[in-house]
Formats: C-alpha cells, sequence, structure tokens
C-alpha cells in the first residue's frame, strides 16, 4: 500500500459512531480505522461493573432518518442484543415538586405564584412577539426570554442551562437549540399550567435501546459488519494520530516509525486536537483553533443496594442549590441494567473540577426523591468527559468557518460530533459517517486527491 503501486486507504481517525459509520459505508474501499482507546465507541461506550451496566450519562437513540432506521435494523437483526422501543418517561423536580417534562409545558404543581409569573410573562413576552417587536435574539438567554418570557426563563432555562454549560447562557447563542428545545403554543402552556398533561413533546418522546442494555451494542455491532473479518478493513486499537502532514498526505501514528499514506483522510477526533497536530495549518487557523471552547463534564456512576421510588428514566434539576443538573436512572429503562432489586443512575455534575461532596449528592438524591435513604447508596464512581458539549459563543461561527475552509482546501474531511464542532445526536453521527464515505470515495477518483 506505501510502494506507490496502489492507491494508498482511507484512514479514518477515531473509532466512534461516526468512524464507524464512515467504515463500514466505504465497503469494498481499503480502510484503516486508528482509535485511541483500547476499545471502540467513543462516546457511546458503555461500562460494566458489580452487575451494574452504565453508559457516558444517558445515550438513548433516536432515530427519524430512515436510512438510519434501515441501517440500525439491519445491524440488529444479526445481534443477539434486539432493540427494545421505549416511550419517554422524564420529570423536572423544581420547586420541590416532580412535574412532567417539558418544564414550559407543565407548569402545574409548582407554586401558584411562580405559575402566576410564568404565564403573565409568557403572555408578555408574546404579546411583544405579535406586535412585531420582538427582536432576534442574540444568546440563548434572549432566546428563551423571547419565546417564554421572563418567568419561564428565570426558573428553568437560566439556572438549567448555567449549570448544564458551566456559564451563563447569555454568553451562548441560540443556534445549536432549534431541533432540541420543544416550544409549546400558548393553549398547550396554559393547558400544562391547569393540570392538563402536556406529554410527547420534543424531539424525543421515544427512544431505541438494546434489550439487554449497554450502548455499546451499537458501535459493537457496526464493527462486526463494517470492519471485523473484512480483507480490505484494518482497525488499530490503542494508537493515537501524532500528525497529519496535509502537504504530504500522510499521518504520524503512535508506536510506527513510518508515515502512512492516505487516500483520503477522515477525521472524527476534536477539532482543535487535529489542528494541533497538523504543523502545516497556517496561523490564523491555528489562532481560530484557540478560540474554540467545550465544556468538560463530569458525572457519577451511582449503583444503590435497594430499588429507587421513582419511575422515570431522567429527570432535571435547574435549581442552583443542588449539585446536579440531570440525574438519571438507566435500569427503570431497561431493568437488566442493574441487578434485580438495585438500580443504575447517572449524576451529572455542575462542578466541573475538585473534589465530589459524595454525602451532599447522596443528600440531594434524597431530597429530591431519586433515592429513598443515602444508605441505598452502594458505590458512586466519578467520570470524567474532556471533549463533552462544544459552545456556540460569539467566536464560534467565524473560527469553525476559518478551519473548515482550510481543511477543505487540503481535502481533509473533520466530521462528527467533535470532528465538524457541533451539537449532534448518535443518528447525526452515524449520518456524518455515511456521508464522509461518500466524500472519501469521490476523493480517490479525483487526480487532484481533492484539493482545492
Ligand atoms: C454527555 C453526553 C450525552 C449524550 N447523550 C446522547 C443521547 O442520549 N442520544 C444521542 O443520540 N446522542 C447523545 N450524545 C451524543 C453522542 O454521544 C455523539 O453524537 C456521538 O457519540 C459522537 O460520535 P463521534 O464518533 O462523532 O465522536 P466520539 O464518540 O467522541 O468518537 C471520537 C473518537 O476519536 C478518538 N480519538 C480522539 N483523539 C484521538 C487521537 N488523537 N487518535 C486516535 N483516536 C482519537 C476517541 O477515543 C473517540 O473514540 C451525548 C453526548 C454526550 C457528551
Amino acid at each position: 500500500m506505501r510502494d506507490g503501486s496502489s492507491i494508498p486507504p482511507v484512514i479514518i481517525l477515531g473509532a466512534g459512531l461516526t468512524g464507524l459509520s464512515a467504515a463500514y459505508h466505504l465497503e469494498g474501499v481499503p480502510r484503516v480505522l486508528v482509535e485511541r482507546a483500547g476499545e471502540v465507541g467513543g462516546k457511546a461506550r458503555s461500562e460494566r461493573t458489580r452487575g451494574h451496566t452504565f453508559d457516558v450519562t444517558g445515550h438513548w437513540l433516536h432515530l427519524r432518518d430512515p436510512r438510519m432506521q434501515t441501517l440500525v435494523q439491519r445491524l440488529f437483526a444479526d445481534e443477539a442484543v434486539p432493540l427494545a422501543r421505549i416511550d419517554r418517561v422524564t420529570r423536572v423536580f423544581s420547586h420541590g415538586a416532580l412535574l412532567s417534562y417539558p418544564f414550559q409545558a407543565n407548569l402545574h404543581g409548582l407554586p401558584l405564584d411562580v405559575v402566576q409569573e410564568c404565564l403573565v410573562e409568557l403572555v408578555v413576552a408574546r404579546e411583544r412577539a405579535a406586535r412585531g417587536e420582538a427582536r432576534a435574539p442574540a444568546t440563548f438567554e434572549e432566546f428563551a426570554v423571547a419565546r417564554f418570557g421572563k418567568g419561564i426563563a428565570r426558573h428553568f432555562f437560566v439556572p438549567y442551562n448555567t449549570k448544564l454549560w458551566g456559564m451563563n447562557p447569555d454568553q451562548l447563542t441560540a443556534d445549536w437549540v432549534s431541533r432540541f428545545i420543544p416550544i409549546p403554543d400558548t393553549a398547550q402552556i396554559i393547558g400544562g399550567a391547569l393540570g392538563l398533561r402536556q406529554e410527547g413533546l420534543g424531539y424525543n418522546a421515544h427512544f431505541l435501546y438494546p434489550e439487554t442494555g449497554g450502548i455499546d451494542h451499537l458501535p459493537r455491532a457496526l464493527r462486526r459488519a463494517g470492519v471485523d473479518g473484512h480483507a480490505d478493513a484494518a482497525l488499530l486499537l490503542g494508537t493515537s494520530v501524532e500528525e497529519v502532514d496535509v502537504d504530504g498526505r500522510r499521518v504520524k501514528l503512535s508506536g510506527e516509525p513510518d508515515w502512512r499514506a492516505y487516500g483520503a483522510l477522515i477525521s472524527s477526533i476534536p477539532l482543535p486536537e487535529l489542528i494541533r497536530r497538523a504543523p502545516g495549518a497556517p496561523p490564523e487557523v491555528r489562532a481560530a483553533a484557540q478560540r474554540l471552547r467545550w465544556v468538560r463534564w463530569r458525572y457519577l456512576n451511582v449503583g444503590t443496594r435497594a430499588p429507587v421510588p421513582v419511575d422515570y428514566h431522567w429527570v432535571y434539576v435547574p435549581e442552583l442549590r443542588y449539585p446536579f443538573f440531570r440525574v438519571g436512572v438507566f435500569s427503570n429503562a431497561v431493568a437488566s441494567m442493574a441487578p434485580t432489586g438495585r438500580a443504575s443512575l447517572y449524576v451529572e455534575l455542575n462542578e466541573r473540577a475538585g473534589p465530589v461532596d459524595e454525602r451532599a449528592v447522596a443528600n440531594a438524591l434524597v431530597d429530591i426523591g431519586a433515592v429513598a435513604r443515602a444508605d441505598d447508596i452502594a458505590f458512586m464512581e466519578e467520570r470524567a468527559v474532556e471533549y463533552a458539549y462544544v459552545v456556540f459563543d460569539d467566536a464560534y461561527a467565524e473560527a469553525t468557518r476559518v478551519i473548515h475552509d482550510w481543511l477543505a482546501r487540503v481535502g481533509v474531511r473533520s466530521c462528527g460530533r467533535y470532528g465538524a464542532w457541533i451539537y449532534n445526536s448518535m443518528e447525526d453521527s452515524m449520518i456524518q459517517g455515511l456521508d464522509a464515505a461518500s466524500w472519501a470515495r469521490r476523493q480517490l477518483r479525483s487526480p487532484a486527491g481533492g484539493r482545492a
């Protein structure tokens, strides 16, 4: 492959869902999948300990695209583990009440003065919009106030997102939200405030999940179908890309003395990491990469020795007095994710660094009713994700444009949640892998190697 007599392979950096999907869709094309970790899956991996199964917090599969529905059906047809279709059960814990989700459509149960404030401010915002006085929101906070009014913003969107992002939502743009935030109409909001349940709103009213638990069945199935046993595919686990030479069209991998030539390069590793490894990037691209910001995630895997007194799959916890913003119960979705009579939970923490006060977390879990007694908690294990959410701030649009323009000029496809530097789902990542595979096939056919 490297003697110049044949076209070099497509090299794919990262074996998360994007890289695996790219490899799967490159059937018939020589390809090498390079993964730093000892296993495939990236964020869609799972861990199993003491009979409990945990994902990297909630990883529920929502499929909207018919191509992905067909793909996943095909993948799981050969799997010993079928997929279950689960109706989402989510709640919001606020002012001591367990509300239906979403908050903005289910105000019933909150103290009456809070309900009144939310409704009055909703009317103010919607009248302003009807008079044509609402300007396009510049920040996420302005978006929330414009759509739902100051009350709902104050009691949910601002505190919840301050905890989730680790910064006030006035520092974020509203670019990422449209698909993910349900916008009920006024009748639904009023109905929800009166106690008429407004369920099923939003993008994710139900989800798919492997029946025996562990979202890692999905990446493993992709690996089996697209890589294992394919003579034209190689998977290098425990191998990191160290340098990318875009002019020489080759990469340097850890543990290998020689460079590897590529016919096309697909990267799904985080964008700042790619640019750091590409010394050929011009100064303006390096400067743009310096402006990219992201959110580190810290969470706890929690195993209980008793059942939990709640039925939800996850609950949003907006109030600042609690040390977490979301708590999920894997075993409420799929019972086998915990031993009989026990539960597996994830707890997404506000603080991104420093020691975790486990006692405070346990007491807060009791306070919101997620566990009956602190003693029911058998263990807590702390985990972190360095790149969890990319930050959509004022620098985002221009910085990503400069970087992607350059990558396109040098014929590198950087895709997936962190390669494209976007907010997306597992399904979106698999679609990006599919699109990258088509792009790579075109590259291999192009005499200029695809460079502009
Ligand atoms: C906390 C959280 C919750 C989420 N919940 C959901 C959900 O409920 N439903 C949903 O659909 N989506 C969810 N997502 C989104 C989903 O995880 C992503 O869309 C998807 O897994 C991203 O896949 P990817 O392959 O693009 O990236 P990744 O999974 O990050 O894969 C990138 C791979 O690159 C590897 N890598 C990094 N650096 C190098 C290097 N130098 N050399 C070689 N390899 C390298 C990494 O090890 C990794 O395996 C969630 C994401 C997060 C963070």
